[in-house]
C-alpha cells in the first residue's frame, strides 16, 4: 500500500543506467539486485515526483503505480536521464486519463529548450515566439508549465518548495540544474541534490540553519578519486562525505537525518555493497540508495 507520507526511490542510476547498454554485464548474473539501476527519480507520496527519464514507463509498471494520480513534476534540468520529453508528453495520447493538468516545474531555460524542441521535432523549422505561443496552448489541456527561480520558496498543493543551484548544467548552458528542497505538510524537510557537484559556498550560505530529514545526494563518480576535492558537475563518495561534512557544519543535520547517496555511474569501480561499507566508516548516517527504496517521511525507514 503506497501511502501519501512514503518517498520512493524510482530509479537510482545515473545517464547510462546500471549497468550500461553496452556492456557485457548487462547480461548478469546480479547476485545482488540493488546494483541493477534505472534512470534516477524519486516519488513523494502520490502526487509529487522530481525528474521523470526514459525508464519511467518500466518504474511505474516495476512499483504497480501509474501518473494518473501525479499532480506536480519537478524537473531538475533538460539531460535525458531527467527529463524523457516523449514519454511525459505522452498524457496527450492516454484515453483514459484523469483529465486533469500535470503540472511541470523547471527553470525558465529548461522550459524554453523543452518548447523549442518539441516544435523542431514536429515541424523541423525553428519556431517564432507566436509558434511558441501556440504550442504551449496545445498543450494546456493536459500540461501547465511553471518556472521556478532560484532560492524561492513556492507553495505547490500541499507542500513547500525551493530550488537551489547545483553545480551541473543541462544541455544549454544556461540550465543549470535545480535542485529541490521540499517542506512536506507534516514538516518533514527535504533535499534533493540531484544533479549536482559540490555546492558553491553561496548555496551552503543559503542552505545554512535548514535543517533537514533526509538529505538525497549525486554520487555519479562513487569510487573516483581523480575529481579534486570539491568536484563541480558531479559528485563521488569521498567528495559526497565532503558535502555532508560542511552540510553539517552549516546546521543542516539534526540526530535523526538520513542521507542516502543516488545517480550512480556503472563504470565507477565500486558495488552498491561496497559503496555502504564506504559510508559506514565516515561517522554520518549515509547509505546508498536503490531501486524501489522506500522511506517514510517521518524519518523511520519503512
Ligand atoms: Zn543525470
Ligand atoms: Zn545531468
Amino acid at each position: 500500500m503506497y501511502r501519501n507520507e512514503d518517498i520512493l526511490f524510482l530509479g537510482t542510476g545515473a545517464a547510462q543506467g546500471v549497468p550500461a547498454s553496452y556492456s557485457p554485464r548487462m547480461c548478469g548474473p546480479f547476485p545482488d539486485t540493488r546494483d541493477i539501476r534505472s534512470r534516477s527519480s524519486i516519488r513523494i507520496g502520490e502526487r509529487y515526483q522530481i525528474d521523470a527519464g526514459p525508464d519511467a514507463w518500466y518504474q511505474l509498471l516495476r512499483e504497480q503505480m501509474s501518473w494518473d494520480r501525479l499532480e506536480h513534476l519537478f524537473i531538475s534540468h533538460t539531460h535525458n536521464d531527467h527529463l524523457y520529453l516523449d514519454g511525459i508528453l505522452q498524457k496527450q495520447d492516454a484515453d483514459d486519463h484523469d483529465q486533469k493538468q500535470l503540472a511541470v516545474y523547471l527553470s525558465a531555460p529548461a522550459l524554453d529548450w523543452l518548447l523549442r524542441t518539441r516544435y523542431y521535432g514536429q515541424n523541423l523549422t525553428a519556431p517564432t515566439e507566436s509558434d511558441i505561443a501556440d504550442l504551449r496552448a496545445r498543450l494546456e489541456p493536459c500540461f501547465s508549465f511553471q518556472t521556478l527561480r532560484l532560492r524561492e520558496m513556492y507553495t505547490v498543493g500541499e507542500i513547500q518548495v525551493c530550488a537551489v543551484p547545483g553545480t551541473h548544467t543541462g544541455r544549454v548552458a544556461d540550465d543549470v540544474a535545480l535542485n529541490y528542497i521540499l517542506q512536506l505538510s507534516n514538516g518533514f524537510r527535504m533535499l534533493y541534490g540531484v544533479d549536482t557537484g559540490y555546492y558553491a559556498p553561496e548555496t551552503v550560505d543559503f542552505l545554512r540553519g535548514s535543517s533537514f530529514d533526509l538529505i538525497v545526494l549525486d554520487c555519479t563518480f562513487g569510487a573516483r578519486t581523480d575529481r579534486g576535492t570539491k568536484p563541480s558537475g558531479h559528485l563521488d563518495c569521498r567528495s559526497l562525505v565532503r558535502m555532508v561534512e560542511e552540510l553539517d557544519h552549516a546546521g543542516c543535520l539534526h540526530a535523526g537525518t538520513q542521507i542516502r547517496a543516488t545517480h550512480i555511474n556503472p563504470d565507477q569501480g565500486w558495488s552498491h555493497a561496497e559503496m555502504d561499507r564506504f559510508f559506514s566508516g565516515t561517522g554520518y548516517p549515509i547509505a546508498t540508495a536503490w531501486d524501489g527504496l522506500r522511506l517514510r517521511a517521518t524519518g523511520a525507514s519503512a
